[in-house]
Order: C-alpha cells, then structure tokens, then sequence
C-alpha cells in the first residue's frame, strides 16, 4: 500500500473518529439537558406544593381566626384539615394528573384568600436546589400560557436567552390564564459537571487518536524520506563504484593495443591509473563495509607499528598524479619517521579520504599542505589543510555525520560518509578530529592519535 493511500486511510478514520466523538458528547449533551429540565420539571412541582401546604396553613389559621371572631365552637374549626402535599408523591403517576388538577383546585380556592407569591415560591425553590446540589441560578415566573407573556417573575432583571433551560409550564387555573414556570439560568456548567467522566473520557480518547494520528503521519513521512534517502544514496555509491571501474577498463582497454608495448612512460602511466582506480574501489568498499561493521559493533583493529611519514608520501605519490586538476601536496614533517600503534590500512583509507575531499572541493589549482607533528612522548597530529571553497559555519558541526553533505556540493560525487568513516576510526584509534574552515579560503582538519 502507498504513503499516500495510507494517509488518506488515516485522515478520513482521524475525522470519523472525531465526529463520532463529537456526536457522543453532543448526544450526551442533550440526554443530561433533558433530565435537568425533567428535574427542574419536578423542583417546580415540590416547590408548588410546599408552597400550597404553608398557604393552606395560612389559609386554615385565617378561617379559625373568622370563626372565633363570630362566635363559633373552636372545636368546629378543627374539622378542617391539613392536607399534606408531601405525603402524595408517593402516588402512582395515573394519580398525578388527578393530583396536578387538585393542586389547581387548591390553588384557586386558596388563592382567593391567600395568593401565591412568586418571592416565597423563589425561596422555597432555591433551598430545593440546594439539597440538590444544583448551584446554577435560577429565576419562577407566573406566565400566560397562550401568550408566553411573564405576568410576574421573581427575578425582575431576568431576560430569556440561549443560556437558559425553561421547565415545563404548570397550570395555575383551568382558563390557561396562568402558568408557573421554573428558569434555570446558565446552567451549562451543572451539565457539564454531570457529564464528568463520559467528557473526560472523550476528551482523553480524542487527544490520544490524534497524538497516534501525528505519530503515523510523521512516521509516514519519514518513511517517505527514508526511500528516498535510500535511492539516492545507492544511485550516488552505484555512481561512486562505477567511476573507478570505467576508468580501469578504458586503461586495461588502451593497454591491449600494440601501440603501447614499447611506450614504457605511457604503458606505466596506464598501469598506474589502473592501480589508482582499483585502489580508489577498494576504498570505497572498505569504508562502506567498515562503517556496517561499526553499526554491529564487529569492527576490530589490526594494530601494527605504522610510519605515518610512509602513508602521507604513498598518498602524495597518488593523488598527484590525478589528471584532473593541478595538484600541489606540500609536506611538513618534524621528524624522519613517525611510528605509532594503529590499523595501517583504516588510517591510509582515513588520510586518502581528507585528500580527496580537498581536491574535490576545491577549484582548478589545489594546494594541500600535510603536516606531522610530534606533540608529547604520547600524541602526534597531523593537520590536512586545503585551499578549497570551505565549509559554511552552520554545517561544521554536522559535516562528520553519516550521510551528510553540503547542499551546493551536490554537483561533487560523494555520498557522505568519507568524513564519517574518518572521524569512526580515528575515535576507535582513542584520537580526535576537528575542523577549521573559511568560505572561499579553504579548510584545515586537524587530528590527534595516540602513539600507542
Ligand atoms: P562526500 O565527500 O562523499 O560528500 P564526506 O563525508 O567526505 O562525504 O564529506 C561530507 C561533506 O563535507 C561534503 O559533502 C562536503 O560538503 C564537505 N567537505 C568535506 N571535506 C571538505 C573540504 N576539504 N572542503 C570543503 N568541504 C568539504
């Protein structure tokens, strides 16, 4: 399957994914507004009957007070009694509507004596919250059912917006004149308190389907990266692999004809072009299969005394001779011979390398100044300096890892392990390596071995 395909999976299962999420909360959402309004429904009601109970009371209190003025037995007075609303909701729900219609009853008859009042009603409603735990505001309203009109509202300041939930209307009289009405004021927050964990929860699923979201995504893209990486680098080392080999069949070819056999000075300097690719190839094949041994951890050291001196003059004997540009190799060394313990063919590939880069990143005529310097009974160091185009500051520090190349250099074969080989192998000698450079003037790689 194809990144891009994958991709595609990927973004329409991420927004699924979301949309679904989204239309659970929202599901939820309403499921939770609807029972606060289905509460709130049942507050009212609780509220109206209290109220009703400590009106009746009132009510009661005012007949016995008529009565004993008139004269009559207080004994008689005591006939009437209390209704208790609490004890009813208990009832069956056919009952209710029985119930609901003897409130208005009661509400009318009592009414005429003593109303309702929409303040008391506030009150009464406010501490039924409280039990609750309801904490949002609130606001009861006497309202004209037909017209929707507030006749009175314990909250003068109060105005119907979209944060607000209106409870069912509950009939005052039998005429739909009058209708009580409970208002909960922004009760977001309640809502939102209920739904809790299913909100956390969601929230939670979200975030982690985007962060996996992020990770596929970049994962993909690195993939991507990766084969491309990984194509061009084997079309620059097939290239790298194939320069050498041409040039060794056009020189095996030209050594064939009969016109070289008795051209000494042409026929050596076939063969020693020939020896020079062949030479070069083994190089390649030696970092890349060095560096893989690196990687597993298998590369070991054939430490031998080695003279540097030798290895620098065999070099020099070597890159001199490049047809392709004008080669200059100075030498300085402070001693006739400088031995130390190390892998002398690792070292040369190292040294051949720094040369080569000189000569590559540099212009028609090129002037490479090698210096050897015996710096304690235990270090030596060498320092390989060229005139060449530079290295940009910002890519100092990242020149010595694998595969990293300058950008304008891409014109230059190479594939970017040369400096990454020579800095793996002088650590593993316990050495160091560091460079200096000017853009335009030229660089200096400086390295430090121990002798032993
Ligand atoms: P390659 O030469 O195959 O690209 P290297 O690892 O040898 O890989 O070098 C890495 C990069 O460092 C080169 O691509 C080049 O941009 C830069 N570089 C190395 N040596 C020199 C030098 N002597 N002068 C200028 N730039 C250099």
């Amino acid at each position: 399957m194809s990144t891009k395909t994958i991709s595609y999976i990927a973004i329409t299962s991420i927004i699924l994914i979301l949309l679904t999420q989204s239309y659970l909360v929202f599901d939820y959402f309403y499921t939770v507004k609807f029972s606060i309004i289905r509460e709130s429904d049942s507050i009212l009601k609780e509220a109206f009957r209290s109220d009703l109970n400590q009106r009746n009371e009132t009510y009661l209190n005012i007949l016995k007070e008529n009565t004993i003025q008139e004269g009559n037995d207080i004994d008689n007075a005591e006939d009437v009694k209390i209704i208790d609303f609490d004890m009813r909701e208990t009832d069956t729900i056919s009952n209710e509507n029985l119930l609901n219609k003897f409130d208005i009853i009661m509400n009318v008859f009592i009414g005429q004596l003593v109303p309702l009042n929409v303040n008391t009603l506030d009150s009464i409603t406010g501490l039924i919250l409280k039990e609750r735990n309801i904490t949002s505001q609130f606001s009861v309203h006497i309202i004209n059912p037909t017209t929707q009109e507030i006749i009175s509202s314990s909250k003068s300041t109060f105005r119907n917006t979209f944060f607000t939930i209106p409870s069912q209307l509950y009939p005052l009289d039998f005429e739909d004149k009058e209708a009580l009405q409970l208002i909960l004021i922004n009760p977001f927050s309640e809502i939102i308190k209920r739904m809790g964990l299913m909100l956390i929860g969601s929230i939670l699923f979200s975030i982690i389907a985007l962060l996996a979201f992020r990770f596929l995504i970049k994962t993909l893209m690195k993939q991507k990266k990766l084969v491309k990486f990984k194509n061009e680098f084997l079309s620059n080392i097939a290239h790298e692999l194939k320069r050498p080999v041409s040039s060794l069949i056009v020189n095996l070819d030209c050594l064939k004809e009969p016109v070289f056999y008795d051209n000494a000075p042409m026929r050596d300097t076939m063969l020693n072009n020939s020896i020079n690719s062949l030479t070069e190839l083994n190089g390649t094949i030696s970092m890349i299969v060095g560096l893989a041994k690196v990687e597993e951890g298998l590369l070991v050291l054939n430490r031998l005394p080695v003279n540097l001196i030798k290895i620098i003059n065999d070099l020099k004997s070597r890159f001199i001779s490049s047809p392709s540009k004008n080669i200059t190799i100075n030498t300085d060394y402070d001693s006739k011979e400088i031995i130390i313990s190390a892998d002398g063919l690792m070292l040369t590939q190292c040294f051949a390398n720094l040369i080569d880069n000189s000569i590559k990143y540099s212009k028609q005529n090129v002037v490479i100044d090698v210096s050897i310097n015996t710096l304690s009974h235990s270090n030596v160091e060498l320092n390989f300096k060229d005139n060449g185009i530079g290295i940009p500051d910002e890519k100092i520090s990242t020149i010595f890892e694998k595969y990293s190349r300058v950008d304008n250099n891409t014109k230059v074969n190479g594939f970017g392990i040369g400096l990454s080989y020579v800095k793996t192998i002088i650590e593993k000698h316990g050495g160091k390596i560091s460079v200096t450079s000017e853009l335009g003037k030229g660089s200096n790689f400086k390295i430090i071995l121990p002798k032993k």
